[in-house]
């Protein structure tokens, strides 16, 4: 093309002519290439030291924003965060991303996705930890740990397969202490009856766990929970929601559950609270606590709902901040 500077009609009508030349001038030896109809296995290995992680893609829901999805921020401003994250019109998408940590020794799969049956039909857009799982090539009977970051569905309703029995049926499942203590406690559940959320929270954790609970082991923040993992105390989004330090040889990884529900939104907007926080001050709190660290430390973040493969590095940005996501790497 002798005119290179290209404006948008010129882009236009390249466009145009080259449908038309696609449509006339294809050899007649080449079929016509069947659809893939379905998108690749999610995941992606990155190493810590001599552990080998996974990010496992449980998928990703859009759903139209609800109006008070940010609850001390006018819709407006959130519409125009999620357009210029170019989500689609209106609509607000979250993705989910369980880790896979093999320490040499043991599989740990913090956290668990929304399992296959929570959010039917979904038409496959998330619960995909199990098959994704497969995918890499890990049998899900040889998962030792599953650790919980806290008990929102999207965490935790994944350790159900879609008939109920257990996904990952030899796994010592460990929650946070204090998690247990709160969504476990009648009083808790009898004062959350007004609200609609809390009270379907209760219920969700009392269905998932009915039958296990005497098996289920509580953790403590401070401690090594496994070889390697540190818990992290990042309350606020619930009572015990949990962060954690993998690290080994030299290096580390802050796995930061959800410390902010999607970047776009609550890293760049860390005063921001999401409809999901138990306690959003001190959500908004544990926040810039986290992200102050995580950025001093220049450390490699990764967050259950940022896009995927869910990993990148913070940074601060005057009163907000920026998550710089990592590039795909294709060695290990
Ligand atoms: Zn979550």
């Amino acid at each position: 093309m002798a005119d290179l500077n290209l404006n948008r009609r010129d882009l236009l009508a390249v466009a145009a002519a080259g449908a038309a030349t696609a449509l006339t001038s294809l050899p007649a030896a080449h079929a016509a290439a069947p659809s893939a109809a379905a998108q690749a296995p999610g995941f992606y290995r990155y190493k810590v030291g001599a552990y080998e992680c996974t990010s496992i893609n449980d998928g990703a829901r859009s759903f139209p924003l609800p109006d008070t999805f940010v609850k001390n921020v006018p819709k407006d401003e959130v519409l125009a965060a999620a357009e210029a994250a170019y989500m689609p019109k209106g609509m607000v998408t979250v993705p989910f991303n369980p880790q896979l940590i093999n320490t040499g020794s043991k599989l740990i799969l913090i956290d668990s996705g929304n399992g296959i049956a929570t959010y039917e039909p979904t038409k496959g857009a998330v619960g995909r930890t199990l098959q994704n799982l497969v995918a890499a090539g890990v049998d899900p009977k040889s998962i030792d740990v599953v650790l919980m970051s806290h008990l929102h569905p999207d965490h935790t309703n994944g350790i159900r397969a879609a008939d109920g029995s257990m996904a990952f049926p030899n796994a010592e499942i460990m929650v946070p202490a204090k998690e247990w203590d709160f969504w476990m406690s009648d009083e808790n559940a009898a004062k959350a009856q007004s609200n609609e959320m809390m009270k379907n929270y209760f219920a969700n954790v009392k269905k998932i766990y009915a039958g296990i609970e005497s098996k289920v082991t509580r953790y403590d923040w401070g401690k090594e929970v496994a070889p390697g993992i540190t818990a992290i105390a990042t309350p606020g989004h619930t009572p015990g929601h949990t962060s954690f330090a993998v690290a080994s040889g030299g290096s580390k990884v802050l796995i930061q559950s959800d410390v902010t529900n999607i970047p776009e939104f609550f890293l760049r907007n860390p005063d921001w609270h999401v409809a999901y926080d138990t306690d959003p001050v001190l959500a908004q709190e544990t926040r810039h606590k986290f992200y102050d660290m995580a950025a001093a430390e220049k450390a490699m973040v990764v967050g259950f709902h940022f896009a995927f493969p869910s990993i990148g590095h913070v940074e601060k940005d005057g009163a907000k901040y920026r998550l710089v996501p990592v590039a795909w790497n294709p060695t290990i």
